[in-house]
């Protein structure tokens, strides 16, 4: 039955995708979906095939992040087609199903759960060696979905430096170790601001605080993002840290660098 044919679907997917990684946040502005956008980007330009998946349903940004919003995803065949960033590097967002860009959903929870899991099985993804799911903040449908759903996955959490946040991540590992998922590692964003005019790095909230708590909990620290404005105008423009050399496009490489080891 149809049920039994979508779970086949899955599976058979799945086990075509080599990495599986859910970017979470215990908070919403810390710079998720800029991280997984750019992790997926940094990934497919080294050569792997890589998918970005957002299931972020009631607030999804990769569409806008990557310049990308007026995409959309059309079915084929039995299947949905992702959009082609590049050769490399096929995304799907909540964002590509949308009539209007400024449209808000307001599915509940099964509904969610059941758009989820088509974005896994019913998409043309092909073969994958990343996978990157950009979930929405905190510890909700969403992300148990995906751990649920993909039991390999692993969690990449990103966190700000103030201690808020930090008190924040902590959700993020109890729930990591409650559904029973690896953490990959902790990056620390908006740590510090590089001055455009001396290249220094400011900081301007508590650095380090990324640092402390992966100790603390034993798990890899993948490296610290300062603020830099060149993010928010570049990312207006659907650009992204590959495009424009500087510090933190060699802090992102340094953080991919640590992912494929
Ligand atoms: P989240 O997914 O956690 O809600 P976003 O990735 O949407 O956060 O980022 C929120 C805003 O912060 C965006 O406007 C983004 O361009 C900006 N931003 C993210 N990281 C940085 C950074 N390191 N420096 C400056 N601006 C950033």
């Amino acid at each position: 039955d149809k049920n039994k044919e979508k779970l086949e679907r899955l599976e058979n997917f799945l086990k075509k995708v080599s990495n599986k990684i859910m970017v979470m946040s215990g908070k919403g502005g810390v710079g998720k979906s800029t991280v997984a956008a750019n992790l997926a980007v940094f990934l497919s330009n080294r050569g792997y095939k890589v998918g970005l998946l957002d299931v972020d349903v009631h607030g999804p940004s990769i569409g806008t992040i990557m310049g990308i919003v007026w995409q959309r995803i059309y079915p084929s065949g039995e299947m949905l087609k992702p959009v082609l960033w590049s050769k490399n590097l096929k995304v799907v967002s909540v964002q590509f199903l949308l009539e209007n860009p400024d449209d808000a959903i307001i599915w509940r929870g099964p509904i969610k759960i059941g758009i989820i899991n088509q974005f896994l099985s019913d998409v043309d993804w092909g073969e994958l060696d990343y996978l990157i799911i950009d979930s929405p903040p905190g510890t909700g449908d969403e992300p148990l979905t995906i751990a649920q759903t993909i039991p390999d996955c692993k969690a990449l959490i990103v966190t700000t430096p103030q201690k808020l946040s930090l008190a924040d991540v902590r959700k993020s590992l109890t729930f990591c170790k409650q559904v029973n998922i690896d953490v990959l590692g902790v990056i620390e964003n908006m740590s510090g601001f590089v001055c455009p005019n001396c290249g220094t790095v400011h900081n301007i909230f508590k650095s380090g605080g990324g640092d402390e708590l992966s100790k603390q909990y034993k798990i890899d620290f993948l490296g610290k993002i300062p603020i830099d404005p060149k993010i928010v105008e570049e990312s207006d423009e659907g650009n992204l840290l590959d495009k424009y050399n500087g510090k933190v496009k060699e802090i992102m490489n340094e953080i991919v660098d640590k992912i494929i080891n």
